[in-house]
């Protein structure tokens, strides 16, 4: 069974029994890695320990950046050239459609790389230094495709182009929903993963079917979610208002990624 069937299965399972009640800089990483973490089986908790292990690492925050660091390791320029396409997906239509020869050419997109990197870290078959790096890069990607930025629809290279005042000092609106909004808060991530995972459980939305396509559906929704009025600020200034409008989404983006996290690390690693 693929991955996608049995994220579906297992998705489908969990409504069943309970329907219940969201790139990021390090510190929205580590608060998705620390929300998953928080909600693996047994199973899956003691497989990533064990991976986690060849590194001395014991939690996912310890390597949910890793995806991004390779990019200044001298050692590591190779994979980071081959994966830097796979952090983001530029949607072409205001639609938020997800089609994929248009979209993810040759697989290179978050989608997809959130797909391969699932079905290599549930393939007992592969070393388990492979499987190590497949996990990081899933950590990784799920928490950088539910960054609303990450999915775009608009060329202006995921708001990188877009640029904004914060503070009486000039940035981009990518930047600020990569880290600024968050910062605004709290620059603690465990207790800022405390506070998140007190809101209880995250809803999946229920447009989520047939639930084998939910790596697009969670990139979809990001780029639903950068077409909504206001979420491009005013006059190109983030204040007071904007942040209070705006912390809540990307804080429901948090909690989602934590949550699906968790369920995809759950399903990988399930045996
Ligand atoms: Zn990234």
């Amino acid at each position: 069974m693929t991955i996608h069937r049995r994220l579906a299965v297992a998705v489908l399972a969990f409504l069943g029994v309970a329907p219940l009640a969201q790139a990021w800089g390090p510190l929205g990483h580590s608060v998705v890695a620390e929300l998953a973490q928080r909600h693996l089986s047994p199973a899956a908790k003691a497989e990533v320990e064990h991976l986690l292990s060849l590194e001395n690492k014991t939690s996912l925050a310890d390597v949910s950046s890793w995806a991004d660091e390779i990019r200044n390791d001298a050692n590591q320029q190779d994979l980071w050239k081959n994966t830097r396409g796979l952090h983001y997906i530029n949607f072409t239509s205001e639609k938020c459609n997800y089609v994929p020869p248009r979209d993810c050419p040759d697989g290179h997109c978050v989608v997809a790389a959130i797909d391969h990197y699932a079905e290599i870290l549930a393939d007992k078959k592969q070393s388990d230094a492979t499987r190590l790096e497949a996990l990081k890069f899933v950590v990784h990607f799920i928490g950088d495709e539910h960054q609303p930025l990450h999915a775009g629809y608009r060329d202006d290279k995921g708001g990188n182009d877009y640029q904004v005042q914060m503070n009486g000092k000039g940035s981009n609106l990518h930047r600020v929903w990569d880290s600024s909004l968050l910062l605004t808060h709290s620059n603690d991530w465990k207790a800022y993963a405390d506070e998140l995972d007190k809101r209880g459980m995250v809803t999946l939305p229920p447009t989520i079917a047939p639930f084998d396509n939910s790596f697009a559906q969670w990139a979809e929704e990001s780029c639903r979610a950068t077409a909504q009025p206001g979420f491009y600020p005013k006059g190109h200034k983030i204040d007071d208002a904007y942040v209070k409008a705006e912390l809540p989404l990307a804080e429901e983006r948090l909690r989602d990624a934590g949550r699906r996290l968790a369920e995809v690390l759950n399903i990988a690693l399930s045996n």
